[in-house]
């Protein structure tokens, strides 16, 4: 039995007044009783205000992005171990706008895997196809291309501590979200595709949906036997709207 994980990633939102504001309003929502656990993610910068707000509560704290070298001359980089300790237990690698908008590719990403868990973070590895790729029908070549990368580098075993997210790109930020039957052929392809190495960690890894999850639409995609909960962009931003999406998960 997986237990679901709704993690939000906030992307580049926020302020210190709106983030304190936001994260009291789920601390405040989620007492009332979920059963699913919960993530966010917010811009590296305020992580450690985050941690603070946070203290006490089930809700766990992740970044939004890593580097993949250890600490030295890399401006403008974070390094794994900083991101322990401020806090994070989470970080997520990549995501469809680091692959687009930075050039991450899927070496980049498999060594930002290996150096988030390296450092005892659990990574959230992004795959998922554009919308040339599904109507060119290579949907799943993309995500196991994807998905193999990683494994190779880091091995099949290192799954057992990290959670993917299957994140169609055409659906991220566009409200056009895939129908709970399009989510749910990925997912099995994906857990399929890590069974061929490991049945167990295909068995109990948890596959996250996202693009475009919202209150409205987050039961029934949850509902679906591989999607064990949701990565959450724009609705991860407003407190009610995130914790609806969590209550259709727990
Ligand atoms: C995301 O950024 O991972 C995402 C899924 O965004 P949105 O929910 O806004 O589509």
């Amino acid at each position: 039995m997986r237990t679901p994980l709704v993690a939000g990633n906030w992307k580049m939102n926020g302020s210190r007044e709106r983030n304190a504001a936001l994260l009291a309003g789920l601390v405040q929502g989620l007492a009332a009783g979920t059963t699913c656990e919960v993530l966010v993610c917010p811009p590296t910068v305020y992580l450690a205000d985050a941690a603070q707000a946070l203290a006490g509560s089930a809700i766990r704290l992740g970044a939004q992005d890593v580097s993949d070298q250890g600490q030295g001359a890399y401006t403008g980089e974070t390094a794994a171990d900083m991101l322990v300790e401020v806090g994070c237990r989470y970080v997520i690698v990549g995501h469809s706008e680091r692959r687009q908008l930075y050039g991450e590719d899927d070496a980049l990403v498999a060594r930002k895997f290996r150096a988030a868990q390296a450092a005892g973070l659990t990574p959230i590895l992004c795959v998922g196809e554009t919308l040339d790729e599904r109507e060119a029908a290579a949907t799943e070549a993309v995500v196991t291309r994807q998905l193999g990368a990683v494994i190779e580098a880091a091995g099949v075993a290192a799954f057992a501590t990290a959670v993917v997210a299957y994140e169609p790109v055409w659906a991220i930020g566009t409200g056009r979200t895939a129908s709970p039957e399009q989510a749910q052929a990925v997912h099995a392809a994906v857990r399929a595709y890590i069974a061929s190495s490991d049945g167990t960690i295909a068995g109990s890894i948890q596959l996250l949906y996202g693009g475009s999850v919202k209150a409205a639409n987050a039961a029934e995609l949850f509902a679906m036997p591989d999607v064990d909960g949701g990565l959450v962009g724009g609705a991860s931003l407003q407190a009610g709207e995130f914790l609806d999406i969590c209550r259709a998960a727990g």
